[in-house]
């Protein structure tokens, strides 16, 4: 199949390499040139620009982009995707970005006769580069079942999540939880520990118990319960604190929307927050124990 792919920053490179060795040829543009070359040499094609990417015979067009403003951009902007895209080209978003932004785009491509889901994912880099993502999907069952299979060349779960915008509001509320346990966790291990048990016996009787979640499971965030965590290697790598704080104000966003209250979400969007002004945006967001802890 011929696909086009746009943003290949930390995720988005390895997903379109994932979709080379597949045997897909690739159509990808970026504004960093760097990023196109490494693609190049893997073995796409490039084009100059967002139209070129659009006008080059493409059957389906991947974004991977940072934000909503990013995605506004490049779809809607005068020389973006859907002023040069012919009708009928499936177009896939999986950034991460609000619900209604989403679903403001995909009536825009609608109108222009092009089939739009937004597809945000999970499984940060790693997953990025194994082809184990999981896709959320919102979409017509026609199109989701259409980019089925080219999803599945970048990840292990592919889930439809309902109508348009729907795979950004799973993503949202995922990670809207996770940003609030990860606090729960980083306050519950630093306390058990200040009261003098081990970190790792803590765990253990935790993740045996009804305390149990992802976050004291598999990305515990006390240093060296967890062998190759982010806590393990001074929370270097992994999901960065910035991106966090990005969910959570997707979450608070979308949230104020509908005129729902997110109160644990309010409060862990403003402690990651102080914790980013400290300089630590780029640590891994499992560092919040930090807040806890003092460094010895
Ligand atoms: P990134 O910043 O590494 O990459 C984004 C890329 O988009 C960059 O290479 C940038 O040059 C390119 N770009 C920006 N504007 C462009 C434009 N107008 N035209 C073409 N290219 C453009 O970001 P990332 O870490 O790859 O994340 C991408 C998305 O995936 C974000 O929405 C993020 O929230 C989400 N996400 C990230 C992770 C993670 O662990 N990094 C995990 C899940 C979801």
């Amino acid at each position: 199949m011929h696909i086009g792919f746009l943003g290949l920053g930390n995720m988005g490179g390895p997903m379109a390499r994932n979709l080379l060795k597949a045997g897909h040829q690739v159509c990808v543009f970026d504004l960093s040139t760097a990023a196109v070359d490494a693609l190049v040499q893997a073995g796409a094609t490039q084009a100059t620009s967002v139209a070129g990417v659009a006008r080059s015979d493409v059957e389906v067009i991947i974004t991977m982009l940072p934000a909503a403003t990013h995605v506004r951009q490049v779809y809607l902007g005068e020389d973006g995707l859907l002023a040069n895209v012919p009708a009928g080209v499936l177009l896939i978003d999986s950034s991460t970005i609000d619900p209604m932004t989403a679903r403001e785009v995909a009536a825009a491509a609608a109108n222009n006769g092009n089939p739009m889901i937004d597809a945000p994912v999970s499984g940060g880099t790693v997953g990025a580069a194994a082809g184990t993502l999981t896709f959320m999907v919102g979409g017509s069952e026609a199109d989701f079942q259409k980019a089925q299979p080219i999803l599945a060349t970048m990840g292990k779960n592919i889930v439809h999540c309902g109508g348009t915008g729907n795979g950004q509001v799973a993503k949202v509320a995922n990670n809207l939880l996770l940003g609030i346990s990860m606090i729960g966790a980083a306050e519950a291990m630093s306390l058990g520990v200040s009261l003098g048990m081990d970190a790792k016996v803590l765990a253990g009787v935790i993740n045996s118990s009804s305390g149990r979640c992802w976050s004291t499971e598999v990305y515990n965030p006390f240093p060296g319960v967890v062998e190759n965590s982010p806590a393990s290697r001074e929370y270097s790598g992994g999901f960065g604190t910035d991106l966090m704080l990005k969910d959570l104000g997707l979450a608070a966003e979308a949230a104020r929307q509908v005129r729902q209250p997110v109160i644990l979400g309010g409060l862990a969007q403003q402690l990651y927050q102080a914790f980013s002004m400290q300089g630590n945006g780029t640590l891994d967001f499992s560092a919040i124990i930090k807040l806890y802890r003092q460094e010895h």
